[in-house]
């Protein structure tokens, strides 16, 4: 395997030789273009690829991968970048793969309602590819505009809108993949059922390019959502959150529930120069997306909100009364992400039960606050799918390196509340290297041993992203 140990003018004639066995691949040792393409969304790693690779096809992929297994070269499937546990880092002399080139819509079924594209897709393209067949792609989030759909297969994201139309996987009708032994599998061909033995189509999904690159991707698209309404609730406490949900989802169709702080508002406003979002400062919010077919919908919902407002679990509120108010709204929750990230936050992405999130939460706050009273740490998440997004803001005079070293031993407290909840130490942004340490408080010895059988199978010589995940 190369490694960093190898000198510069190894990775070089390693280069040469791939460009002369491969002469049409496009390959960049730019400077830029490695230090880009090596790393994603973190920033703790120094990325230190030794070249970046645009393949066009998938018969390009396999001669790269068939290549790679020759020489023993590590290989990182790279997307969009946008992930958030590095699993895209290229940080060892690894050849990154960058699906860039792979951007083709290839081809639309009306009758199936099937969309097959490349991987290099993003996310956006996609949803604007359904829009203009007139129907809808649910899977959405902050990052979509760069992520590319081949980085969501590979994570299994999840978004915003989980609620109503389930993970990245419930959407995934064909992939084609080529393994680290460079065979391609075309899994699954867009069926609904196949009742044929295992579905390797899901082991790939969340497999985060540790057992082969996924270059084709067909989706199931949905129809239209019908209008919808967003409401925005200040809430007196993060125990009040439950009754919230309860008795809106009793009300009508929930697309999306999500939570957040008022230390987030803050950071918010702060960023974008927005002015708080309801008269009252309250302790924690709830947004909430619903479909708004005919104006009962809304009747049903506002019946809702005012039997919280009267129960006392609601203390302001706000309901959209345009699509430019419901995006405004959203904006709230939609930025945090971005707003803090000049502080390097040390993220966490955690799920339970949704009938433990609340007491998990508080409980989790609370240990936090004993434990590392010096750091500011923001919550927010999509509390109705019990995943909860911890931010831990970054001193500003502590170093980038100092703070990583204190905010593993953090993570090692948040996860031992996980294990005890019995919940995920990653809900929706996959292992990377940042949680691979702690993988053992989700997954039995037994589980993570069939794990590294199930490598061995799909890429026997570990060229496909090593070190990441298991
Ligand atoms: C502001 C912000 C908000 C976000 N919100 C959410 C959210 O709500 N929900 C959520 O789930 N995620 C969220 N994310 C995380 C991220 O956007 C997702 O994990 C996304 O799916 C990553 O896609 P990508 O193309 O950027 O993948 P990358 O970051 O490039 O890669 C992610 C992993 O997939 C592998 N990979 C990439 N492409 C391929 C391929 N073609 N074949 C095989 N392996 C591949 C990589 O090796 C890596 O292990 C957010 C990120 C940001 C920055």
């Amino acid at each position: 395997m190369t490694t960093s140990s190898q000198s510069k003018s190894n990775f070089n004639t390693r280069v040469k030789d791939l460009q002369n066995q491969l002469p049409d691949l496009l390959i960049s040792e730019d400077v830029d273009d490695l230090k880009n393409y090596g790393r994603d969304w973190t920033r703790f790693i120094e990325p230190k690829p030794c070249a970046v690779v645009f393949p066009r096809s998938t018969e390009e992929v396999q001669s790269l991968v068939r290549w790679a297994k020759d020489k023993q070269q590590a290989l990182v499937p790279s997307g969009g970048r946008t992930g958030l546990s590095g699993g895209a880092v290229a940080a060892d002399g690894e050849l990154v793969v960058s699906l860039d080139k792979m951007r083709n819509i290839i081809s639309f079924n009306a009758d199936d309602r099937l969309l097959h594209v490349q991987a290099g897709v993003t996310t956006a393209a996609v949803h604007a590819a359904a829009v203009e067949q007139g129907l809808f792609y649910p899977v959405d989030f902050a990052s979509s505009g760069s992520s590319q759909i081949g980085g969501n297969v590979a994570t299994n994201a999840g978004g915003i809108r989980v609620l109503r139309y389930g993970l990245t996987r419930e959407q995934v009708r064909g992939l084609t993949v080529v393994t680290g032994t460079g065979e391609r599998l075309d899994l699954n061909q867009g069926l609904i059922k196949n009742a044929t033995g295992y579905d390797l189509r899901h082991l790939m999904i969340g497999s985060e390019g540790t057992l082969g690159i996924i270059t084709e991707v067909t989706l199931a698209l949905v129809s239209p959502p019908p209008p919808l309404g967003v409401m925005l609730l200040g809430l007196t406490g993060i125990g009040d959150i439950m009754p919230v949900f309860n008795a809106c989802r009793h009300a009508g169709r929930l697309t999306a529930f999500e939570f957040f702080t008022q230390a987030c508002v803050e950071q918010v406003c702060a960023a974008h120069g927005l002015k708080a979002p309801l008269d009252e400062v309250c302790d924690c919010y709830v947004l909430l997306e619903f479909e708004q077919a005919t104006e009962a919908d809304e009747a049903q919902m506002l019946a809702a909100f005012e039997q919280v407002l009267e129960a006392g679990y609601v203390i302001d509120g706000v309901l959209s009364q345009s699509d430019s108010q419901a995006e405004e709204l959203w904006r709230y929750r939609e930025w945090i992400s971005e707003s803090i990230s000049h502080r390097t936050p040390y993220k966490n992405d955690v799920s339970v039960r949704i009938a433990q999130v609340t007491e998990f939460l508080q409980s989790l706050d609370q240990l936090v606050t004993e434990h590392y009273p010096e750091f500011e740490v923001l919550w927010y998440g999509h509390i109705g799918d019990g995943n909860l997004h911890m931010n831990v803001l970054r001193p500003e005079a502590m170093s980038v390196h100092d703070f990583h070293s204190h905010s593993e031993r953090l993570t090692d407290v948040v996860y031992g509340e996980v294990a005890r909840y019995k919940g995920s130490i990653s809900a929706e942004h996959g292992v990377g290297i940042l949680k691979k340490d702690w993988l053992h408080h989700s997954r039995s010895d037994a589980e993570r041993a069939l794990f590294m059988h199930i490598k061995q199978v799909f890429d026997p010589s570990g060229i496909m992203n090593p070190g990441k995940v298991i």
